[in-house]
């Protein structure tokens, strides 16, 4: 089968990058491995869209999508993707917490984020849920998050209304060049799948698959959970982190609160299906009820796992590749392509046309890696 632009990886990226070249009138075949759109960690995640904590060669995407995209993405797609823009509390409990967090606002305000420190008293009077133990925490307004999975389905639906054609269970096992352009995509059924432009965005199983044509991106798996509680009447809408990035989270419209945990066993991880530990979600609740005693009582109803694409210096690679035509990269993610995913969705598919990118995307490139 034949495309203008052959995606590989059907997650909230390649989704992403289907929708806005289809919506430019590109013909586009996204073809995904398991049995299911959004399988990897697309529909799995915590939901944030953050500026604040973000490494400053990303910060450009988040700004750029929190800007122009995420407040009408809802209408673009005729999704609800649960928006919200109510701010982001990072919360600190110490001395040491708060050099952290003063180090990353720094680094922020210098990119023009509009971020600050405050008391614990004055992020009790943003979230009046907070208990005394945190006596400072970055706050940043323009912070918030949305429903991973409508807005993963609602990149997925309006792409194909726009005519994008989506192949699930397709794994696609090898890119091949023909006279030195990489133009095709092989499953491991023996298709074939040929376009002039090849998008990359299979999440860790990109590094096999590029590695066919010979381009390595230093990338590990790495496990991250999340827990879902019953829900409960509306308490507030920031979403929340700490300096010492044990959890995360925020309430949905649904009511129940989803919680991203970590609890610093997730490098020793056995290999194979995400599967959810019996550590730490206990660990998490306990960080959790230190700075919301008020939610002692509600009961965690689920919890589950995904893999991230680590990257070997934790920002993603979105770049097309000067010794391999024709293939663009966009992996590499490192657990926080979620909130940037409406970003890179729109400067994959002008780098899949030739078209100048709205962002100056060189920090992101593939070769930086060279010595
Ligand atoms: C638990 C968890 C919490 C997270 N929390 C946040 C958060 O709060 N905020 C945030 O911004 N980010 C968060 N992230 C990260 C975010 O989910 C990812 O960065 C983002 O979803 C990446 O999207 P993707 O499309 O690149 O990858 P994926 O969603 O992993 O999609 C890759 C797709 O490629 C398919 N695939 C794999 N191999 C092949 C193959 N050989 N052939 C064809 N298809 C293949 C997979 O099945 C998958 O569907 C979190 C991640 C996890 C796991």
């Amino acid at each position: 089968m034949n495309a203008d632009v052959i995606i590989v990886g059907g997650g909230i990226i390649g989704c992403a990058a289907a929708y806005n070249l289809a919506k430019d009138g590109v013909s586009v075949i996204v073809l995904e491995g398991s049995a299911n759109i959004g399988n990897g960690g697309s529909v799995r995640n915590g939901g944030g869209v953050r500026q604040s904590g973000r490494d400053p060669r990303e910060l450009p995407l988040i700004m750029y999508a929190i800007k122009n995209i995420w407040p009408n993405l809802s209408d673009l797609l005729d999704t609800n993707v649960e928006y919200h823009q109510q701010g982001n509390l990072r919360l600190g409990h110490s001395e040491k917490n708060k050099q952290i967090l003063e180090g990353l606002t720094e680094r922020a305000v210098k990119c023009d984020l509009d971020v600050r420190m405050i008391t614990g008293d004055e992020a009790r009077e943003i979230n009046p849920y907070l208990s005394d133990a945190v006596t400072c925490a970055s706050w940043c307004p323009t912070d918030g998050h949305a429903n991973p999975l409508t807005a993963t389905m609602g990149y997925y639906k309006a792409a194909r209304r726009l005519g994008a054609h989506f192949i699930s269970d397709e794994k696609i096992v090898e890119l091949r060049k023909i006279k030195g352009r990489v133009c095709q995509a092989v499953s491991a059924s023996g298709n074939i799948y040929e376009g002039s432009k090849i998008i990359l965005a299979a999440g860790y199983e990109s590094r096999y698959i590029a590695s066919t044509v010979g381009v390595d991106i230093p990338m590990q798996p790495v496990l991250l959970e999340t827990l879902v509680t019953e829900a409960v009447s509306p308490m507030f809408w920031q979403m929340l982190g700490t300096a010492d990035a044990d959890f995360y989270g925020h309430q949905t419209d649904h009511g129940s609160f989803v919680f991203g945990l970590n609890c610093g066993l997730e490098p020793y991880a056995k290999p194979g299906k995400p599967v959810s530990s019996s550590i730490a979600s206990s660990a998490a609740c306990r960080g959790i009820m230190r700075y919301f005693p008020s939610l002692e009582d509600i009961k965690v109803i689920r919890c589950w796992a995904g893999w991230m694409d680590s990257c070997a210096d934790h920002v993603p690679v979105i770049s097309p590749v000067e010794e391999a035509k024709g293939l663009i990269l966009a992996c590499g993610f490192s657990g926080h392509g979620f909130g940037i995913s409406p970003a890179v969705g729109l400067v994959l598919s002008q780098m899949a046309q030739d078209k100048e990118t709205v962002l100056d995307m060189h920090e992101l490139r593939y070769d930086r890696f060279r010595p």
